[in-house]
């Protein structure tokens, strides 16, 4: 960093703090996680400096033998992975990867049923101030109020009162197995596309630990940075007969140049989750989430749905007395990092919540395991019952420190000379 130093030192100032904010603090946030070194190398890297618009061995511009082979990488590891028939790993991030499925497959006001944002759905399943919203007829479909779990015969009922010309399976906030071979029969009993967002899980999907998408969707997009672990980004999988108009629709319809700093960085990550380390990881983010959700609901935290079969996990605050947006503060001060987030049938605003989100993929990075666990959530226990204590916040936090000082981040990165 010795450039940026010079250079910049006001930007080399905030990458050295937030650095330090990663190593210190517990990240719990589930869409989060930590590259590897060799991630970040393939994205600081000088492909950052080549225009490739089209794809490889049809682009635009000249010079484009280097990033071919890297795009053509991406494609292969990613095609292997998770087995689809054809991949498009140029979308700049998730939203555009769904914003390219929804241009192809639908005319403009189609209807879409998709995971009420309530109930753990992304913005981009319909919300209206994104592009899903303004531009689709998008109903909602829920969880059981019981069980907090997907109810596919209620699904089932509003496909065929509504009858949809795509359904969307896949979730922000939804701690369970989703079904995707329910979501197809459904799908062709009412005649829709199915589309799955596989966002938060891909690492899981790759690793074999969640059941794939792949052989059921149509269309199945994901971002690379949450459980799968690669760079900020997104990419589309889906069947040969949409190949052309997704790759049309990516680019130029909704693209330009690709980012091949960002595609090699991808190509890195899915080689990275072809390992049986990766698998193993995987395994690992499932277990500490299942530790930390048992660990809190011994604490009388109400964990959504009675627990979790993925890395993340809703804690429904309200018997606590607090809201989301107070926990999430609070912990925020003793150094656990998390975002409040609605609990299905909330009756708080998205901007208060009932609850908070917990994910395990960027603590299991860092190598905690199940003990680290329990002691979390203890830590996270005390913070919430001692909110207006400051001496006793900061005893918290000193033991926070003491737990992330023990697991080590980037531990080359940006050492003083
Ligand atoms: N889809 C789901 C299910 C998500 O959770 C997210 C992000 O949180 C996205 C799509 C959007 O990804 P991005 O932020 O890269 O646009």
């Amino acid at each position: 960093m010795d450039y940026i130093k010079n250079v910049d030192p006001e930007i080399y100032a905030v990458i050295k703090n937030e650095l330090k904010r990663q190593q210190d603090n517990l990240e719990l946030i589930a869409s989060e996680n930590f590259t590897s070194e060799a991630v970040l190398e393939a994205q600081g890297s000088v492909l950052t400096n080549k225009y490739a618009e089209g794809y490889p061995g049809a682009r635009w511009y000249g010079g484009c033998e280097n990033v071919d082979e890297a795009e053509k990488l991406a494609i292969e590891r990613a095609r292997e992975l998770f087995g689809a028939e054809h991949v498009n790993v140029q979308a700049h991030s998730g939203t555009q990867a769904n914003m390219a499925v929804y241009f192809a497959a639908l005319n403009l006001h189609d209807r879409v049923l998709a995971m009420d944002l309530a109930c753990g759905g992304h913005l981009t399943h319909g919300h209206p101030h994104s592009f899903s919203g303004m531009f689709y007829n998008v109903l909602g479909y829920g969880v059981d109020k019981k069980s907090e779990v997907l109810d596919y015969a209620k699904i089932l009922e509003l496909a065929k009162k509504h009858k949809p010309r795509l359904i969307l399976a896949g979730a922000s906030a939804y701690p369970r197995k989703i079904d995707f071979k329910e979501f197809r029969k459904i799908c062709d009993k009412v005649g829709a596309y199915l589309f799955v967002d596989m966002a938060h899980i891909a690492g899981l999907v790759a690793a074999g630990i969640h059941p794939s998408p792949v052989p059921y969707a149509d269309f199945v997009t994901s971002t690379t940075h949450k459980t799968l672990r690669g760079p900020r980004g997104g990419f589309v999988l889906c069947k040969k007969e949409f190949a052309k108009k997704i790759d049309a629709l990516i680019f130029p319809g909704i693209q330009g140049g690709p980012l091949m700093h960002v595609i090699a960085a991808k190509a890195v990550a899915f080689k990275e989750a072809q390992g049986v380390k990766f698998r193993n990881y995987q395994r690992q983010i499932v277990k500490n989430s299942r530790a930390l959700a048992s660990a809190l609901a011994q604490k009388d935290f109400r964990i959504v749905s009675g627990g979790t079969d993925t890395h993340l996990m809703l804690v429904d605050l309200a018997a606590k007395g607090i809201t989301g947006k107070d926990a999430s503060k609070i912990l925020g001060e003793v150094g656990i990092t998390v975002n409040k987030n609605l609990i299905p049938f909330d009756k708080k605003s998205p901007a208060t919540t009932s609850g908070i989100r917990l994910g395990t993929a960027a603590v299991t990075t860092r190598g905690m395991k199940e003990f680290h666990m329990r002691q979390i959530a203890q830590f996270i226990h005390e913070a919430i019952e001692s909110s207006d204590g400051a001496e006793k916040l900061n005893q918290i936090k000193s033991k926070v420190l003491i737990l992330t000082r023990r697991f080590s981040l980037y531990p080359g990165l940006l050492q003083e000379k």
